[in-house]
């Protein structure tokens, strides 16, 4: 895929505001893919935020961009804030492999070997008396390349962000947080935050501010902490909204928390980035992820988390897993494999998976 001046000093630019867990690896999306790409120092036209798709693919995902399902009691909604589609998926996975190992891994998986795309997917649980955004998107400084839609998805599936109750924070990378504010103000004015405290400690710290991961430490302090005053810390196995359980799940990145729901005997887990790629996170789980900080304790948390989930056969939705993100897992030799939901959801009750 050629990439034109502008989109790389537009992925840098990107980089450096959102600090995302993707954002280097890849090449922009659709606009530097169509070759439209404005000339350097010429600023681009304003998007306008009322029909952002336009500048997707015309054959992505992106119609309706939202998937609800039931839950036991809670309703689970899943909306796409954005598709993004790239180089890849080395060396962002499978960064101590070579291209060629990664591309073999795609190509008996009937995917191309050289190019891939990346989806982003904040949830809306309402549990109880509360209806609980899970993540949050890019926000506006997405919306130029078709990201950042969230806030109309969430018009779409009928979900006003004046009645969001709680923001609940998997970790703090740029893709999750940038939907906070809107310009200057909380782009969902009566939630209640809830962040790991270990992942809040960290993005606060000295250390966070002044090494690599500088550029992200400063969208924390510009997105998350002016919501300080309403803000809660949680802890491993903390219940956070009603049936919403803390489960830590560090390494990606040093506070980073998955979250289980269990509703009326039945339960779902939102793994945040654990499992970011749907081939490689599940049957390759050791390969290096670029922007996991702690790239062995990762692949731990990853193994953990994929041998809980096929032992237990309890859905889980991935944040970054193609639309909408929603699946089980399978034990396959040392490894797994990812196996997308179709209808078993549908099912009222539960043959299995219930507690
Ligand atoms: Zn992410």
């Amino acid at each position: 895929m050629m990439r034109q001046k502008n989109g790389l000093s537009r992925r840098n630019a990107l980089k450096f505001a959102l600090g995302t867990a993707a954002a280097g690896a890849l090449v922009t999306a659709a606009r530097a893919q169509d070759g439209q790409a404005a000339p350097a120092g010429q600023a681009a036209p304003a998007p306008a935020p009322a029909a952002p798709a336009a500048t997707a693919p015309a054959n992505a995902p992106v119609t309706p961009g939202w998937r609800r399902f039931r839950l036991g009691e809670a309703e689970v909604t899943v909306l796409l804030d954005g598709v993004r589609p790239g180089d890849g998926p080395f060396p962002t996975f499978g960064e101590d492999q070579s291209a060629e190992a990664v591309g073999a891994l795609m190509e008996a998986n009937l995917l191309p070997t050289s190019s891939f795309v990346n989806f982003f997917q904040p949830v809306v649980i309402r549990t109880g008396n509360e209806t609980v955004l899970v993540d949050t998107g890019f926000g506006a400084g997405g919306r130029e390349g078709g990201l950042g839609m969230l806030r109309q998805r969430l018009e779409d599936a009928g979900i006003a962000a004046d009645r969001v109750t709680m923001v609940v924070l998997t970790h703090l990378h740029g893709d999750h947080i940038g939907g906070l504010m809107e310009g200057d103000a909380p782009a969902f004015p009566n939630a209640h935050m809830i962040v790991g405290r270990q992942e809040y400690e960290f993005w606060t710290s000295d250390a966070a501010r002044s090494g690599p991961s500088a550029g992200n430490a400063e969208a924390v302090s510009a997105k998350v902490t002016p919501m300080e005053g309403r803000m809660t810390l949680a802890e491993d196995g903390d219940e956070v909204a009603p049936g919403l359980f803390a489960r830590e799940a560090f390494g990606h990145t040093p506070g980073h928390f998955a979250y289980e729901l269990r509703s009326g005997g039945r339960r779902l887990y939102l793994m945040g980035d654990v499992f970011s790629q749907f081939v490689v996170s599940f049957q390759e789980p050791d390969w290096h992820v670029r922007f996991d900080m702690d790239k062995e304790k990762a692949a731990a948390t990853r193994r953990r988390y994929a041998k809980l989930l096929a032992e237990e056969k309890v859905p889980f939705l991935g944040y970054h897993l193609p639309f909408p993100a929603l699946g089980y897992v399978q034990a396959d030799g040392e490894a797994f494999r990812f196996v997308p939901e179709t209808y078993a959801l549908l099912i009222d009750p539960p043959a299995t998976g219930g507690q």
